[in-house]
């Protein structure tokens, strides 16, 4: 904690801090040119006495998802200085991501977590306002949503957050058998694709039959880019993505693309209407249009490139380690979600002498700090949330903590 003493002293050295505090802030009127330059030179974290790091993890919540290029912050910037109606707003940009992405419809969440709670809160409401109001009380309305056992994530409370009770099954012959009038929804994730032994498209093809929707969680399935046309092409009535993961877009947003009239339900239970579960999912205009931008950016870029650079970067990390004795790593590409070349480094603990969770401490202690992840038995690292360059100070710094053990 930064004690109060120290706050009001690291103040006082602001330039100009008296402006920024002052009678003049306090009417509103604009500030001066020298208070927004001091601003804009602040360490917002060393202030708060808080370590930045290079992110050699990938995009975790807990370390703050990913970065935002600065078209994105730009757009985010614009938008803070004007009105708008946020219903307006939410319904041109619904539009044109459609438009975009080639779908029916979309509109920009708070995250992929919101995504799936308004989504599942739309199906069970429709356009009826008694009932908008009435969830997460779903007493009288459908309240059951069906999912494969190995897809029962820990997100599945984005859905339970509606009302409704989450019902798992195995085979398609037990989906067939579970559905019943108080189905509401069948939720697919699609990075447990693998683990469970119903597949897309006989997941859509269910829904269909029975009437219905389908949603798929693709939170973290960008890239590859065609994963944002794919699988509302493919029949899903409702996809999510991350907005802030692989599509560096604000992290607390995200995207909810598919079924116009389902999209349109789920948008009764945001702000600024206020008797409804979403009403904390609140996204403003700030992050309405650092998505949009976001996305601009993400479909406009050369991503052949981008994957022979990461490539290239995950090379270098490899070899780096590999050159210590004892050391083995293996270059991967995780087929369903955070779908990038990615590294893990093993080594013979006989011959290097520490123990994996102790070099990814040592590495997040040093200078500079390198978040990781990984277990008791090895090292895990993408590079596709660093800034180019830092691979070099992750090569060597791999090198250093494990040839100096
Ligand atoms: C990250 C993630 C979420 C949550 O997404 P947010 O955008 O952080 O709300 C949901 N499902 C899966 C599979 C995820 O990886």
């Amino acid at each position: 904690m930064v004690s109060r003493r120290k706050l009001l002293k690291s103040l006082s050295l602001l330039p100009l801090a008296g402006t920024v505090l002052g009678t003049e802030w306090l009417h509103g009127q604009s500030m001066t040119k020298e208070v927004l330059e001091a601003t804009a030179s602040r360490n917002f974290f060393k202030e708060l006495g808080i370590r930045t790091f290079i992110n050699a993890a990938g995009t975790y919540t807990s370390m703050t998802g990913s970065l935002m290029p600065e078209e994105v912050t730009q757009a985010i910037t614009y938008g803070a200085s004007e009105y708008v109606n946020l219903d307006e707003l939410h319904d041109r940009v619904g539009e044109r991501i459609a438009e975009l992405l080639d779908c029916e419809y979309a509109t920009v969440t708070s995250g992929a977590f919101g995504a799936m709670t308004i989504g599942l809160a739309g199906v069970i409401s429709g356009m009826d306002e008694d009932k908008v109001a009435q969830l997460p009380d779903t007493t009288g309305l459908k309240n059951e949503v069906i999912l494969q056992e190995s897809h029962n994530i820990v997100y599945t409370h984005a859905l339970k957050n509606v009302g409704v009770k989450i019902i798992t099954v195995k085979t398609a012959k037990e989906l067939k058998k579970a559905i019943n009038p108080k189905t509401a929804m069948l939720w697919f994730l699609n990075a447990n694709t693998d683990e469970g032994e119903i597949k897309h498209e006989e997941f859509i093809e269910m829904g269909k039959t029975f009437g219905i929707p389908t949603f798929i969680d693709c939170a973290a399935d960008v890239p590859p880019v065609e994963n944002l046309f794919k699988f509302t092409k493919m029949g899903f009535d409702l996809v999510a993505f991350s907005g802030g993961k692989g599509l560096r877009g604000p992290q607390s947003a995200g995207l909810l693309l598919g079924n116009k009239e389902l999209i349109l339900a789920a948008r009764q239970h945001t702000p600024p209407r206020g008797h409804t579960i979403g009403r904390g999912m609140k996204v403003n205009k700030e992050e309405v249009l650092g998505m949009l931008v976001a996305l601009e950016l993400y479909l406009q870029k050369d991503h052949h490139k981008e994957w022979e650079m990461w490539e290239s970067q995950i090379k270098l990390i490899s070899d780096s380690a590999k050159s210590v004795k004892g050391v083995d790593t293996e270059i991967h590409t995780p087929k369903y979600a955070n779908h990038v070349p990615s590294l893990k480094v093993r080594w013979d603990q006989d011959r290097v002498k520490i123990t994996p969770n102790e070099a990814r401490k040592k590495l997040k202690d040093g200078h500079p700090s390198i978040e990781t992840v990984g277990n008791d038995k090895e090292i895990g690292i993408t590079t596709w949330m660093m800034t180019p360059g830092q691979e070099r100070l992750v090569a060597q710094r791999l090198k250093e903590v494990l040839s100096t053990s």
